[in-house]
């Protein structure tokens, strides 16, 4: 997770319009319902995982929605410890590290993690690829960027295939079978934590929450008012503007975009979503946005449906009966049927 793309993104806290995807502030009542019963709402940021992390609490009491929300921030601080490759001890660290020596034993979370996303590489017909590691770090986007030379990324291009992952379930271990493939979960672990943060606090007595990991989004519940969470899905060539909104609950809302992380080369953007089958950035789309009932799908079909493009990708979410949100290449928005009668477009 990328430290520089995290400051620019921590510089955009008061007004939260670089993300991908923007809670509408539309008022919610403190408290009060007519049966008297009465709801506290609290949010708050930290910069986890590389990136803005928010988190909004409803509960029965000041001291529950703290609780739930000093639990949202530590689960997530415990998955960076165990699946960031900036942190060299990670579980999954471990596992690059030994690319091609050994399987090495993994927490049930984070082989569950690894199982989805090699689920999702399916779905998405190779679009969703975790082996993309090696290429990642040649564009190194946003750190470093520059555009690899043919060669370097032909001999990438050896080391991406995701099918080369191998999974044992039995022993819990993972093996990636050459030396130089690199496990990359940029495209599906702020989801997964979001997930995972939205049930520690449910457990712990939130009746709704929102948790905000840069652009992936799970909400539960509702807000203090009984109303339903109002997002925003940014415009993704005008910043700060606002494409869409929808009304969301018990559900996850995640938007990958070509105007994330990106620079600018000869007239040309190169952004960070890499398609596997060239290792040059995805050219399809601008913009995906995926709803799904859990926050680990929606963000990696988001990565995967952007690689996949408007077509194949609508195409996959009609099938999966999720909603999809898509702006192509041309800046042209199609909406999947699960989508079509809850997202309001603003333009
Ligand atoms: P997201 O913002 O969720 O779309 O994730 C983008 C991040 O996922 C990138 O910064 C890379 O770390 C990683 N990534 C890039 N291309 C792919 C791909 N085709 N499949 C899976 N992960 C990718
Ligand atoms: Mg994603």
């Amino acid at each position: 997770m990328q430290r520089r793309a995290a400051l620019f993104l921590l510089a955009c806290i008061p007004f939260f319009t670089a993300c991908a995807i923007i809670p509408v502030s539309r008022p919610a009542s403190q408290s009060a319902s007519k049966s008297a019963s009465v709801s506290v709402t609290v949010t708050r940021a930290q910069f986890l995982m590389g990136t803005l992390v928010e988190i909004t609490a409803v509960a029965p009491s000041d001291a529950i929605a703290q609780a739930s929300l000093t639990a949202g921030f530590q689960e997530i601080r415990r998955f960076e410890n165990l699946l960031s490759t900036w942190i060299e001890t990670s579980e999954l660290s471990r596992v690059n590290q030994a690319a091609g020596l050994k399987p090495v034993g993994v927490s049930a979370e984070s082989f569950d993690l690894l199982r989805r996303a090699l689920e999702v590489a399916e779905y998405t017909e190779g679009g969703f690829n975790i082996a993309i590691g090696p290429a990642v770090r040649l564009w190194n986007i946003p750190e470093a960027p520059r555009v690899p030379t043919a060669m370097e990324l032909d001999i990438a291009a050896q080391y991406v295939d995701y099918r080369r992952i191998h999974l044992d379930a039995g022993r819990r271990t993972v093996f990636l079978e050459k030396p130089g493939m690199r496990i990359d979960i940029g495209g599906i672990g702020k989801g997964f934590a979001a997930e995972k943060a939205a049930a520690v606090m449910r457990e712990i007595g939130a009746t709704g929450g929102l948790a905000a990991v840069a652009g992936d989004f799970r909400v539960f519940g509702r807000r203090a008012d009984g109303t339903a969470w109002p997002i925003g899905i940014q415009h993704p060539r005008e910043p700060g503007k606002i494409l869409a909104t929808l009304d969301a609950t018990d559900e996850a809302v995640s938007t990958s975009g070509d105007y994330e992380r990106y620079f600018m080369q000869d007239g040309v953007r190169y952004h960070h979503i890499l398609d596997p089958k060239t290792l040059q950035p995805a050219r399809l789309c601008q913009s995906v946005t995926i709803i799904a009932p859990d926050a680990t799908t929606a963000d990696a079909l988001a990565t995967g449906v952007f690689v996949m493009g408007p077509v194949r990708g609508l195409a996959l979410a009609e099938r999966l009966g999720l909603g999809a949100v898509i702006v192509d290449a041309g800046g042209d928005i199609s909406i999947s049927s699960h989508a079509r009668n809850r997202v309001r477009l603003t333009h």
